[in-house]
């Protein structure tokens, strides 16, 4: 299958394209449509499979910029990982005009609270800072429609069952 199959909007498919990817890889083929969709997904595959330009591709996607509130919110377990896929998404969102911050710790509180409150789309943070912002009402989550909590390439019991407890019938995809 193509990017041009999965109902891309044009201006994404352009930044997916010039950013040098021609066809999706095994997690983007299987993980993309049900998230645009709406659905829960579990997605399990090992690093260098495409997970993090994959989670890019459908924030980008579902992001509407004409509604400046953060619509999206990734959580990493890392600051490199956050500030990673702030920079991928920046890339393939070349043509869209979104809005990406990363929410780190380690990186000043003032920048962030500048940032947030000139209005964000996207926020890719790590779980320290993320929760400082929103216990401050500097991240309002009210808008948010999508939730991603990049965990590991394996997916323990423990973090399984807590799944079980905020998902709904998840797409569980292993490649
Ligand atoms: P990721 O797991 O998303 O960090 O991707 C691992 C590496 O594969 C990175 O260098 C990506 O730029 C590259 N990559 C991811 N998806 C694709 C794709 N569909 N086509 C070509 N390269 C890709």
């Amino acid at each position: 299958s193509t990017f041009d199959q999965m109902g891309i909007k044009d201006d994404l498919l352009r930044g997916i394209y010039g950013y040098g990817f021609e066809k999706p890889s095994a997690i983007q083929q299987r993980a993309v449509l049900p998230i645009i969709n709406g659905r829960d997904v579990i997605a399990q595959a090992q690093s260098g499979t495409g997970k993090t330009s994959m989670i890019s591709l459908t924030v980008c996607q579902i992001v509407d910029t004409a509604v400046r509130e953060v619509q999206a919110l990734i959580l990493s377990p890392t600051r490199e990982l956050a500030s990673q896929t702030e920079k991928v998404m920046l890339a393939i969102g070349d043509y869209l005009n979104i809005q990406v911050h990363a929410c780190i710790g380690g990186k000043s509180i003032g920048e962030d609270i500048r940032r947030l409150e000139n209005g964000v789309h996207v926020v890719s943070g790590t779980p320290g800072r993320v929760c400082d912002m929103i216990k401050r009402r500097t991240l309002r989550t009210r808008a948010i429609k999508l939730l991603v909590v990049l965990i590991s390439a394996t997916l323990p019991h423990e973090i399984l069952e807590m799944t079980s407890k905020f998902m709904t019938e998840p797409v569980r995809i292993l490649v």
